[in-house]
């Protein structure tokens, strides 16, 4: 068994991977991708061609998408699937993508059947069963530092928190892997966390984490990929539980950067 597994993706892949030349200078200027072998490189190719062609773009607000663009969000994207296959991104189409952060109004009901509304400005959202959303100019400053801040890994992690049917910080877990165990990581670290941002300690971690534990589980992805040994010495258990969910060891290949 592949990982990709139907005729239709081999055939992408035949016909129209992104060229080499052209995915070399877009991992050149990717330093969230550091560390990867040739083989992952090749790997990580072919996924960020299949979300070229699965995936459907739609600039708005007169964002005006180029080729290198395109690939650039691409390869970020497939980073977290890099050894889960893409058919963890199954179940979606759209890529809205605004020039920069946009406006949207929330709206919901209280307890109390209260309708409220607020407007809200945002650099990203990811819908259950619905499209992604991104600011480009996010996109373009998450691939260019590794500061723990990486938007597409974020709304993509809530897209893969949602595998288990609902967005709630616990996405489907592997065979070997217990809820239990990721309850008994992530439960104390997220508590940990609010304690500290609720004392008005400056925290690590981006205090946007303590909204709600799936922000936990985006945030804390985002510090994964970028800021892995950081991650690991602050919740070395929720570390663990990430290694074993996303398959990959990015404190290992980025072993010897300093944080
Ligand atoms: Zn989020």
């Amino acid at each position: 068994m592949g990982i990709f597994s139907n005729w239709r993706r081999k055939r992408i892949l035949r016909r129209a991977r992104i060229p080499q030349p052209v995915w070399d200078r877009a991992v050149a200027n990717l330093p969230l991708l550091a560390g990867l072998t040739q083989e992952e490189l090749q790997r990580l190719r072919d996924l960020a061609t299949l979300f070229l062609h699965e995936k459907s773009y739609e600039p708005v607000q007169g964002l005006e998408l180029n080729e290198a663009m395109k690939i650039d969000l691409a390869a970020q994207a497939a980073l977290p699937i890099l050894n889960l296959g893409f058919d963890w991104y199954d179940g979606w189409t759209s890529v809205v993508l605004y020039p920069d952060e946009y406006a949207t109004r929330h709206e919901w009901v209280d307890e109390n059947g209260l309708a409220h509304s607020r407007r809200e400005i945002r650099a990203g959202e990811a819908w259950e069963r619905g499209p992604v959303v991104w600011s480009w100019a996010d996109i373009a400053a998450s691939g260019a530092c590794e500061d723990g801040y990486n938007t597409v890994i974020h709304e993509l992690a809530h897209k893969l928190d949602s595998s288990s049917g609902h967005i709630n910080g616990c996405p489907a877990l592997h065979a070997g892997m217990r809820v239990r165990d990721w309850r008994a990581a992530f439960e104390p670290a997220y508590e940990d966390l609010c304690r500290r941002a609720d004392a008005g300690e400056h925290t690590a971690i981006d205090p946007y984490a303590t909204e709600a534990p799936e922000e936990f589980f985006a945030v804390t992805s985002e510090y994964f990929f970028e800021l892995p040994h950081l991650l690991k010495q602050l919740y070395p258990a929720v570390y663990e539980q990430m290694r074993l969910f996303y398959r990959q060891d990015p404190a290992m290949r980025l072993m010897g950067r300093l944080v």
